[in-house]
């Protein structure tokens, strides 16, 4: 298998699950103890998340285009990058980097399309679910997303940054996502994008009546094919 370079820690409570997914497929797939090479490089999220809410997207490709090469240079083979946000810096992150890249949208976007799903709604950040870098890459797929109104975002971002990304899950918070994923299904979703790493600590298959993607899940599924 090839040796996967994670840039994680946006935040360490979705990079753990990342960890704990790759690892489980792999054991999974060979019916051993058989686990891949992974070499994580963990950021500090709070300089992330000031540079994020300062609109520096600058200083951010910068930072993780630095994380890139010493994961290349470190020997891995593949990059993946734990968070959805941050894929707004893709290209800068990038450069001079040749390893191959497995993008998190792409991902998802594959999946769904292949599903003959076309009207996912997307839960994420309001960076992701306002700025075009993501819902770009979910039309180049042909699907049209749908994104929950006003209210509904700044409920997602205040959760995910405030609670979510501490590691703390509450029921109060996961009924108003559950709320949310109601909202979007009456706005005529047709499946629903956990389009943040972090969402799925409070929704899944079980309190969301449509097809559910977690793009955590849906992303470790493309990276481990990928090494095999
Ligand atoms: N992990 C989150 C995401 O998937 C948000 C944290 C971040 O800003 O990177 O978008």
């Amino acid at each position: 298998m090839k040796t996967i370079g994670l840039i994680g820690g946006m935040s360490y409570s979705s990079t753990i699950i990342y960890y704990d997914l790759l690892n489980k497929y792999s054991n999974e797939h060979f019916g051993d103890l058989t686990t891949p090479k992974i070499i994580l490089s963990s950021v500090n999220f709070s300089i992330i998340d000031e540079l994020q809410h300062q609109g520096n997207w600058e200083d951010l490709g910068s930072l993780l285009n630095k994380e890139a090469r010493s994961l290349e240079q470190a020997g891995a083979e593949v990059l993946a990058l734990c968070t959805n946000t941050m894929h707004k810096v893709t290209k800068e992150m990038l450069a001079n980097v040749s390893i191959p890249f497995i993008h998190i949208a792409e991902a998802a976007a594959k999946k769904i399309a292949k599903d003959q799903y076309k009207k996912p709604a997307l839960l994420a950040t309001k960076f992701t679910m306002e700025e075009d870098f993501y819902i770009e890459k979910l039309i180049e797929y042909g699907l049209e997303p749908i994104i929950p109104k006003k209210e509904s975002r700044d409920i997602l971002h205040t959760i995910i940054y405030g609670e979510l990304c501490f590691n703390v899950t509450t029921e109060e918070s996961r009924d108003k996502f559950i709320a949310i994923s109601q909202e979007v299904e009456n706005a005529g979703a047709d499946s629903v994008i956990l389009g943040c790493t972090e969402v799925g600590m409070l929704l899944n298959d079980d309190n969301i009546n449509l097809p559910v993607y977690d793009t955590v899940k849906v992303h470790c599924k493309e990276i481990f094919n990928y090494i095999l």
